[in-house]
């Protein structure tokens, strides 16, 4: 007998033949109905099985959460819910799972319980269905940059450059924790660093790509990157993956062009090819939403809010513009913002982000041209000599979704920031280099991975949308 995957077997092609499936138990019922899934879809394969026919012990196995491998015929069903289902003629338990003391069982488990449990949320429908779309989306990545002539570049994890400013580092050392080697005032050695060299794991591979992006023109990486966050946001993680393109000879306005029709056409993959997964995403998150106060209800249905993104123009705002809209509102009726803007130049908290976003524009939006101080040395300074061509995606109920920029060009404006930063510019010789020999307008932009899984999915806490997420105190496996 063939085997199958769940998937397969509730495409109509198999009806009436011998099947094989492998499974884990989600439920069974009056000693007559197993629903098994193998996680191959959200659907389970009902499995209808005459209890009396198989041994006492074996029967006993059969709880949620037990691997099964079960075969029999493939007939049209007559319950609800399901077109197929199994009339079973063998059944051999792989494993069992005491229900006494195996955690996921067929009820609703809070999320913050199931962040206990990251080694077997899986099992649970939400999980399951995150997992396929977080899947999906990595694939729609790859193949959206490979089908308009990027090259991937795998930029180091460990690495001697820091991308100034991106975030606080994890230092990579070669010591033996227990027993640093100390200078002689009694400070830990760090020239037992990578053999010598001091380094740290990567905060952004944009340097490098950037390297990259003049000898090749169009790169990205995709890739894990690590920042020593020591707080607990819920949009936050210490280890992420982040998305970042470097296209050589493209300014900002190609630059946020890009960006716009990347996540565009990413959403728009996940659409085309999770619909099971979303819907039962959406139905949840309605479900969720009918014990919340009328005010706090979402608007729009998650797969109304993808397509909403997928179609409408994102909204392009200077950081100016912008300071203008936030001066001249209120949040609500009585509130002043927490954190005023009383003057230009100051960074956009979380707040005013989500206002631009939510209130005001209610549509993504691309705020662009910030202030010089407040952004990173390597972008490029307009002709006003104050602000940079810097952009940020701003994305409703995420917040910061996309952080880019076009990449100064001009060595001897580079080499100015660099020193009034304080930065030994023999450490960006390499970096230097490239403005050196055959410098070019050149720009990119960093997505991180999970924010957009986020916003996919509709979660609430970057926490659910990553296999094993690391935060502070969050590291066991
Ligand atoms: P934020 O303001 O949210 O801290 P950032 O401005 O520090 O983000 P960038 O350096 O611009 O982040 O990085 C590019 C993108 O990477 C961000 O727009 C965001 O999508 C993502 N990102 C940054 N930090 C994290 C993190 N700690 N966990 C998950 N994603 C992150
Ligand atoms: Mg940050
Ligand atoms: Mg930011
Ligand atoms: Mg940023």
């Amino acid at each position: 007998m063939k085997t199958f995957s769940v998937k397969e077997l509730l495409s109509p092609d198999h009806l009436h033949q011998e099947v094989t499936v492998n499974g884990w138990v989600k439920t069974y019922r009056s000693n007559r109905f197993i629903a098994l899934n193998d996680g191959s879809t959200i659907n389970n394969i009902q499995c209808v099985v005459d209890f009396e026919e198989y041994d006492e012990n074996l029967l006993k196995q059969i709880n949620t959460g037990a691997a099964l491998k079960i075969s029999g015929t493939l007939v049209e069903s007559q319950g609800k819910g399901q077109s197929v289902e199994i009339q079973v003629k063998e059944i051999k338990v792989h494993g069992g799972a005491d229900p006494e003391v195996y955690p996921i069982q067929p009820k609703k488990h809070s999320l913050e319980f199931l962040r206990e449990k990251a080694h077997l949320r899986v099992r649970t429908n939400t999980f399951a269905a995150i997992m396929r779309v977080r899947s999906a989306l990595s694939f729609a990545v790859h193949q959206y940059f490979q089908k308009n002539g990027f090259f991937y570049v795998h930029t180091p994890i460990i690495t001697g450059s820091d991308a100034e400013g991106a975030g606080e580092m994890f230092r990579v050392s070669t010591l033996d924790n227990k027993k640093p080697p100390l200078t002689e005032d009694g400070e830990i050695d760090y020239r037992e660093d990578f053999f010598g060299k001091e380094t740290n794991l990567t905060v952004s591979g944009q340097l490098e790509a950037e390297t990259y992006a003049m000898g090749l023109g169009k790169v990205y990486t995709f890739g894990p990157t690590f920042r020593a966050e020591n707080s607990n946001t819920s949009r936050h993680l210490a280890e992420f993956w982040m998305i970042e393109p470097e296209v050589a000879f493209n300014d900002l306005d190609a630059n946020m062009d890009l960006a716009e029709d990347f996540i565009k056409e990413v959403i728009n993959y996940a659409l085309e090819n999770c619909k099971e997964d979303l819907q039962f995403l959406e139905q949840r998150l309605l479900d969720e939403e009918k014990s919340k106060p009328q005010a706090e209800r979402s608007e729009m249905p998650l797969i109304e809010k993808l397509k909403f993104v997928s179609d409408n123009t994102f909204k392009r705002v200077t950081y100016t513009e912008a300071i203008d809209i936030l001066r001249n509102s209120k949040p609500n009726k009585k509130k002043q913002f927490k954190y005023l803007i009383d003057e230009w130049g100051a960074d956009l908290q979380s707040e005013h982000e989500r206002f631009l976003v939510e209130k005001h524009f209610k549509c993504p939006v691309i705020l662009f041209d910030y202030p010089a101080k407040i952004k990173a040395f390597y972008m490029r300074l307009n002709e006003d000599g104050k602000t940079v061509r810097a952009m940020d995606i701003l994305f409703p109920g995420i917040g910061e979704i996309v952080g880019g920029s076009q990449r100064e060009e001009r060595l001897d404006i580079l080499l100015e920031k660099i020193k009034a930063l304080g930065i030994d510019e023999k450490e960006l010789w390499w970096y230097l280099d490239l403005r050196k020999f055959g410098t070019a307008v050149h720009s990119g932009f960093g997505l991180g991975f999970e924010r957009l899984v986020l916003f996919a999915t509709g979660m609430g806490n970057i926490r659910d949308v990553i296999p094993f997420p690391r935060t502070p105190q969050n590291a066991e496996f």
